[in-house]
C-alpha cells in the first residue's frame, strides 16, 4: 500500500514551497487509495514551537488536505537512539570533534587547493586517548561513515541520479549536545512507517543520497524519492527571501481559495496546463507526477488572483453566506446581492465596496460635459423602490428628454448611480440600492 508523508518543520508557517510538496506527497496517496501521514519534524527543541505546529495543522485543514495519522519526531526519539547504538556497533557512526570554525577553516583550504570541500575523516585518525580529551573538552558529535561507492536511484522527476559517496561529507546524525538531527530521523521514520514514496524539493538531492546508504546500513530498502523543481519569482529569481511574503496564511489572508492554489500549484511546472477543478478528486484524478519537469519553477503569485475569481464567479451563495455575513452582508438581500457581485468581484473582499453603494448610495461620478445632463436625469430617477426594470425605464425616459444613445447615455447614467465607470450590471444592481446617488 502506497504511505506518504508531509514532513514539516514547525518553526515557521507554512509557503509556496512547503505547499508544493505537501500537495504532490497527498495527491499520491489520495491517488493509490493509500495513507497520508503528516510528520512534524520537530527534533530541535529551541526552534520548533506549537503554535506553528497549530498553524501547519490550520493551514492544511484550510485547504482540505487532511491526513490519515499525525506524527512526531520529538516523541521518537528512543528510536533515533536505538538506530544509532546499532550504527555504531555496526562501525558506521564516528566520534567526531571539530567545531565549526576548525571545519570552516578545514573547507577553506580544500578550496585554496582547488579540491571539493569534504570533510576528511581527520577523526578517524584519532587515538583513544586523543578521543578521551577531545570529548571531555568539548564533546564529540556523530558522523555516518558513507561507503564510497556510486549511490544510484532512479527520481520520479529527474530521472537516473548517480552520485558519488565520496564527494558528500559524511553526514552529522547527532550533535555534540545530544540533539538527533533530521538526517536519522527521517530515515528511522521512513522505515518504521513504511513510507513507500518521499517527494520532496531539489534542495534534498545530497540527503537522499545519504539516506539511501543509511537505510541499507540499518537493513532496509529505501521508498521511490521523487524531488521537484524549486520556485522561483516570476523573474526566475531565488524566492527563499520572499517565501516569509508568500506564506498560507498570508494568501488566505488576502482571500485567494483554496481551489485556485490547489489547481495552480497541481500542475504548475509540469507539462500540462494550469486547469482551475472544483473538487479535490478533480485534482487527485488529473495529477501525474512524472509530467514534471527538473527547471527551476516559476511561480507569480498574481496568477492565483484570476483563478480565485474564477473559482468566486461559480460560486453559489449557500457557500459563501457564511463569509458574507462575516462581512456585514445578511438579511433578505444577500442572496440577491452575491448573484449580482460575484462576477465583479477577484476575492471576496472586494464585496465590500459594492455592499457600500447598496447601502448608503454611491457617491455619483459625473464629467463635466454631463453636468446638465445628469442633473437632468435624477430629477427623472424613477419612483422607489426599484425593481428589475427600472434601469431600463430609465434610460428610456432619459433617451427621450435628451437624445442621447449608446455609450453617451449609459456610460454618465452608470458613473452617476454607481459611482463606477465599470462593474455590476446595472439593471440588477439598481433594484438592490437602498438609497439614490448621494447629493441627488
Ligand atoms: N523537515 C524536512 C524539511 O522540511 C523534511 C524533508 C523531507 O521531506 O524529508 O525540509
Amino acid at each position: 500500500m502506497t504511505v506518504t508523508r508531509f514532513a514539516p518543520s514547525p518553526t515557521g508557517y507554512l509557503h509556496i514551497g512547503n505547499l508544493r510538496t505537501a500537495l504532490f506527497n497527498w495527491l499520491i496517496a489520495k491517488q493509490q487509495g493509500g495513507t497520508f501521514i503528516l510528520r512534524l519534524d520537530d527534533t530541535d527543541p529551541e526552534r520548533s514551537k506549537p503554535e506553528y505546529a497549530d498553524a501547519i495543522q490550520q493551514d492544511l485543514e484550510w485547504l482540505g488536505l487532511t491526513w490519515d495519522r499525525i506524527e512526531t519526531q520529538s516523541s521518537r526519539l528512543d528510536r533515533y537512539a536505538d538506530a544509532a547504538d546499532r550504527m555504531r556497533a555496526d562501525g558506521r557512526l564516528y566520534e567526531a570533534f571539530e567545531t565549526p570554525t576548525e571545519l570552516d577553516l578545514k573547507r577553506k583550504k580544500q578550496l585554496n587547493m582547488g579540491r571539493p570541500p569534504v570533510y576528511d575523516r581527520g577523526a578517524l585518525a584519532l587515538s583513544d586517548a586523543e578521543k578521551a580529551a577531545l570529548r571531555a573538552e568539548r564533546g564529540g558529535h556523530w558522523r555516518f561513515k558513507l561507503d564510497h561507492e556510486r549511490i544510484e536511484w532512479t527520481d520520479g522527476i529527474l530521472g537516473d541520479i548517480s552520485i558519488d559517496a565520496a564527494s558528500v561529507s559524511d553526514p552529522v546524525l547527532i550533535r555534540g549536545d545530544g540533539q538527533v538531527l533530521y538526517t536519522i530521523a527521517s530515515v528511522v521514520d521512513d522505515t518504521d512507517m513504511g513510507i513507500t514514496d518521499v517527494v520532496r524539493g531539489s534542495d534534498h538531492v545530497t540527503n537522499t543520497a545519504t539516506q539511501i546508504q543509511i537505510m541499507a546500513a540499518l537493513g532496509h530498502s529505501h521508498p521511490r524519492f521523487a524531488h521537484h523543481s524549486l520556485l522561483t519569482g516570476p523573474q526566475g529569481e531565488a524566492l527563499s527571501k520572499r517565501l516569509g511574503t508568500l506564506s498560507l496564511r498570508d494568501l488566505r489572508a488576502a482571500g485567494i481559495e483554496p481551489m485556485a492554489l490547489l489547481s495552480h500549484l497541481a500542475r504548475l511546472g509540469s507539462s500540462d496546463p494550469v486547469e482551475l477543478r472544483t473538487t479535490h478528486q478533480e485534482l487527485i484524478d488529473g495529477f501525474d507526477l512524472s509530467r514534471f519537469g527538473s527547471a527551476p519553477t516559476k511561480f507569480d503569485v498574481d496568477d492565483l488572483r484570476p483563478l480565485t475569481a474564477r473559482v468566486l464567479h461559480a460560486r453559489p451563495y449557500a457557500d459563501v453566506a457564511e463569509a458574507l455575513a462575516a462581512r456585514g452582508i445578511d438579511g433578505p438581500k444577500a442572496e440577491p446581492f452575491w448573484l449580482m457581485a460575484r462576477e465583479n468581484v477577484q476575492v471576496i473582499a472586494d464585496v465590500d465596496p459594492l455592499w457600500d453603494i447598496v447601502q448608503n448610495g454611491a457617491t455619483p461620478l459625473i464629467a463635466e460635459e454631463d453636468a446638465d445632463f445628469i442633473a437632468d436625469a435624477l430629477a427623472h430617477l424613477p419612483p422607489q423602490p426599484w425593481g428589475e426594470t427600472s434601469w431600463s425605464d430609465w434610460a428610456n425616459t432619459m433617451k427621450e428628454r435628451s437624445g442621447r444613445k449608446g455609450k453617451a447615455l449609459f456610460m454618465p447614467l452608470r458613473k452617476a448611480l454607481s459611482g463606477m465607470e465599470r462593474g455590476p450590471d446595472m439593471a440588477r444592481l439598481m433594484p438592490l440600492l437602498s438609497k439614490a446617488p448621494k447629493g441627488s
